[in-house]
């Protein structure tokens, strides 16, 4: 990522464990110039990977010693050049990538250091997947106030009951996750001393368990849309926990569907403004126009927000109250799913006439529910296959169940709560099923 950087190049980090389906799919859509990897990485998926440029670390690391060791020359950078691209869930049956430049990162990145009081002295653990940008929030933040970033292997990440003692040993005075990965995590981490949630809702709980003295807990939300987190809220373990008031650098609105201020506790969408609104979706202007739209109606000056598709309401002390979603977009472990898309490839199948994918809350699961075309039954094993191949494991459903309709709204969408309950395991011993967050 440095290293792009530096070259004026823009970055797409991939997760090392996406199928080689979708790395194609991203490198095609991007038109990316070379695919970064290793060894590790090409053992498993080279022989399904289209023909790309490849630069393999492990084999081809001397050639860099051709190249001159000094900066290279320094382009005219604009603050509106591309940053990154990361590829979230996309409705329409695959990923899309959302674009952010760099003024977008730094407008976060100067947000952050005025909330968080993060000095050399700390030391952050990096142990979100980089294709998520609270990666950012891990690296650059990190970078930025000149503390110690330590790599988050697999071993710490996967580490279990051991996870508390480990980050005590490494001194990590710094972490960023999402609440489900420390609501597993039954000891307390003494040394930390900024403690990050966000990505999904943070529960009382949490706040109760986790707030000590000498020791700063945030609860941040924001969508990869408009740079890492909006708001935040210092968590207080008597004070209710909300998403608290918006980062400064950005501008955080809830309105109505008329797009005007909602008033006292009326539920509206999150619209989010300011320097951090990515530019929008790669290769998608329909989308890019509906969800980032351009108005004056507040201050006379015609801006750009992002309408995030949340639902919230302000609580009597002006903090944000987080609701829900207005789409069919869900959390899993805290990684962002949109059931569309997994829907689109189910209905893929010819054996399968209408399909609809729920999220089972406690479990933290999702199950998939078809109808079967008429004389046709569905191939267990096929579908599961397809799946795998194609969608990121945490996408992947836990069952599989044939129902004769779906129960509709009066709207004529599908009604997802009043789904069944999910009973058949989809036939696929999923690799990594039993982990608990990936994040
Ligand atoms: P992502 O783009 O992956 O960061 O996902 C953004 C979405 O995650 C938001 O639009 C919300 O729906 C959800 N989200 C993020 N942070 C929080 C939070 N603190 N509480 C509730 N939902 C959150």
């Amino acid at each position: 990522m440095l290293a792009v950087l530096k070259a004026g190049g823009a970055y797409i980090p991939l997760d090392s464990e996406i199928p080689a389906d979708r790395v194609n799919f991203i490198m095609q859509d991007s038109n990316a110039k070379i695919l970064i990897t290793s060894d590790e990485i090409l053992e498993r998926i080279d022989s399904q990977l289209n023909n790309h440029l490849i630069f393999n670390i492990d084999r081809q690391l001397s050639e860099l010693s051709n190249y001159p060791t000094t900066k290279p020359e320094t382009q005219n950078r604009k603050p509106t050049d591309l940053c990154y691209i990361i590829y979230t869930s996309g409705t329409s049956g695959m990923p899309k990538g959302v674009l952010l430049e760099h003024r977008n990162v730094l407008t976060y990145i100067r947000g952050a250091l005025e909330i968080y009081p993060i000095t050399h002295n700390h030391r952050a653990l990096q142990g979100f997947s980089v294709s998520f940008d609270a990666s950012v929030e891990e690296i650059w933040v990190t970078f930025a106030a000149g503390a110690t970033l330590v790599v988050g292997t697999f071993d710490i990440m996967r580490s279990g009951d051991r996870f508390s003692s480990i980050l005590n040993q490494l001194n990590i005075t710094f972490l960023s996750c999402a609440p489900t990965l420390l609501s597993m995590v039954k000891e307390d981490i003494p040394g930390l001393k900024i403690l990050i949630f966000g990505g999904e809702v943070c529960s009382t709980d949490m706040a109760h368990r986790w707030c000590k003295p000498g020791r700063l807990v945030y609860n941040t939300y924001g969508p990869t849309e408009a740079a890492v987190i909006a708001t935040y809220l210092v968590l207080n373990p008597d004070e209710e926990v909300t998403i608290g008031s918006q980062l400064p650098g950005y501008d955080v609105r809830i309105v109505n569907e008329w797009l005007q201020p909602v008033g006292g506790e009326e539920e509206g969408e999150i619209l989010i403004g300011g320097d951090c609104v990515a530019r929008g979706y790669l290769n998608r202007d329909e989308l890019t126009a509906s969800k980032f739209i351009e108005t004056d109606r507040y201050d006379g000056i015609l801006r750009r927000y992002y309408r995030a598709g949340d639902i919230a309401r302000y609580a009597p002390n002006g903090q944000i109250r987080f609701v829900g979603r207005l789409d069919a977009q869900v959390k899993v472990r805290g990684f962002r799913v949109e059931l569309a898309e997994i829907e689109g490839l189910l209905l893929k199948f010819e054996s399968i006439q209408a399909a609809a994918v729920t999220l089972d809350v406690p479990t933290q699961q999702l199950a998939a529910f078809v109808v079967e075309t008429e004389g046709k039954t569905i191939n267990r094993e096929g579908i599961a296959e397809v799946l795998r191949l194609k969608l990121p494991y945490y996408m992947i459903p836990s069952t599989l169940d044939v129902v004769p309709e779906l129960p509709l709204t009066t709207s004529q969408k599908i009604d997802r709560k009043r789904l069944p309950a999910p009973q058949i395991p989809l036939s696929f011993s999923a690799k990594r099923e039993i982990i608990v967050c990936d994040t």
